[in-house]
Formats: structure tokens, sequence, C-alpha cells
């Protein structure tokens, strides 16, 4: 809140065809006016085979959304089958990564080191790493929520220098939120992004803590995005499911 710009951002995961693609963007381009983007910065997040068709799209017609891809390799070039670096990414206008999803953590095994390095591959090509973050069910039920996520925030930045802290938008999705419909309350919410705030300000700066975007996500839509955003430490929403409805993204955009 205060002075950083809300962010929500739409993550379509494995979901829609580079025509539907388009059809979702020119949806939400009808939807949403000047008084949107001015308020707060939208984002989407298609699959990668989608990316060119929503460059052409967004480029043709001069609009004010943002979008990103939902993975990056930790390399720059060469032998990697089947992964998509940031360079390549960069070409494509993709402003935005998302790096560390709970889905990518649980079916792809990626730990600490391989977001960080992630982390580090996007800001290379000077992409916005959204970095995600947050702990399951059982963690949740032991009380170790709090500790568990500064683990993997500070697991996955180790290194990293005040200056490119400051790029990154962390998001805070408990996993037991996402998917589920199950949302997390706004005081959980708050609770659990503040903390991530007061891990950057005593690990790096009071500065950078202050610049870092904060996003919640987890069965966030249009009736329970304002009470979410209302709280001081959240600054935005990552959204799955509600992303794909463009008249509930657009009600999420507004969080009114
Ligand atoms: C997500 O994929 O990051 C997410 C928060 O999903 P959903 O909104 O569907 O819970």
């Amino acid at each position: 809140s205060t002075t950083r710009k809300p962010l929500l951002a739409g993550n379509w995961k494995m979901t829609l065809n580079h025509l539907e693609a388009i059809r979702l963007v020119q949806d939400l381009a009808f939807r949403l006016d000047e008084k949107d983007f001015e308020k707060a910065d939208v984002v989407v997040l298609p699959p990668f085979v989608d990316i060119r068709s929503v460059q052409t799209l967004v480029d043709g017609d001069d609009l004010r959304i943002a979008y990103g891809a939902q993975d990056i390799s930790a390399h720059d070039k060469g032998a990697y089958t089947g992964e998509t670096s940031g360079s390549m990414l960069a070409k494509l206008g993709v402003t935005y990564v998302v790096v560390g999803h709970s889905e990518r953590r649980q079916y792809h095994h990626e730990d600490d080191a391989l977001v960080g390095a992630k982390v580090k591959a996007a800001l290379r090509h000077e992409l916005t790493p959204i970095l995600c973050v947050g702990e399951g069910l059982e963690v949740r039920k032991a009380g170790e929520h709090v500790a568990h996520t500064v683990a993997q925030l500070l697991g996955a930045l180790d290194g990293l220098s005040a200056e490119e802290v400051a790029k990154v938008v962390v998001a805070y999705e408990p996993v037991w939120a996402i998917g589920t419909g199950e949302v997390a309350t706004p005081e959980d919410a708050q609770e659990v992004c503040a903390a991530v705030r007061a891990a950057l300000a005593s690990t790096w700066s009071p500065e950078v803590a202050a610049a870092v975007r904060v996003l919640y996500g987890g069965s966030v839509k249009g009736s329970n995005a304002g009470a979410i955003m209302a709280q001081a430490d959240v600054d935005g929403a990552l959204v799955g499911g509600a992303s794909l409805d463009a008249e509930d993204f657009t009600r999420i955009v507004r969080f009114d």
C-alpha cells in the first residue's frame, strides 16, 4: 500500500491455447480502462506457447496489460532441452516471470537453490521475478507458517544485493489456499506478508522492504479481493482460477 502501486497478476497455469489467450486478452482490454491502469499494474501470465500471440495483440493495440511467463530456465543458453531462457522471454516483450510456484516445487521438485538461480536469471534479463513462497497445510497446523515462508524467501534471495532484492515481487501463497476455494483470511494474509516485509527489512534494509511489492495468492476472486487488498502489507494478488474469467478478473483489478 502507501507508495507501492498495486499489482494484480493472472496465472493462467496450463490452460488456454493461443487462440483462447487472444480472446481473453481482448475481453480484458475491452473491460479495463485508463483509470484501472493508473491505479494498478495488470499482468497476465499465459503458457509459453501463447506469449507470442499475446505480444502481437498488446503491441498492435497499444494495450497497457503487461505479460509474463510462468517459469524461466536458470541457464542462459545451451543444451537444456525443453527449457526457455530469459533472453528468449525478454525478446518477446515479457516483463514478469513467476518463479518457484508451489506447483513447480511440488511436481518438479524445485528447491530454494534452484528457485534462487531462477530469480537471478530473471534479474540478469531485466525481468521482474514474482517469487512464490508459502506453507502447506501441515506446516500451517503446526503454527510454523511464518518461519517456513520466511526461510523460503531468504533461501531464494540468498546472495542478492539490496538493489537486486528491491526489484523482486514476492507472492505469499499458502498451498492449502491454492485452487481449493479456501481463501486465507485477510488477517492471515497480512500476518505473513508483514513478516515477509520485516525479514526484507532486517536482512537488507527498511528501504528495500518498503519498495518490494508483496502479493497474496490463493483462491482470490472478485468477491474477496477488496478485503485482502485492504491489508497494509498486501500490495496485490496472484490469481489463478479467477484470472480466466475476464469479468471476475476485472473486479479483482478494481478490488472494490
Ligand atoms: C495460483 O495459481 O497462484 C493461485 C493462487 O491459484 P488460485 O487463485 O486458483 O487459488
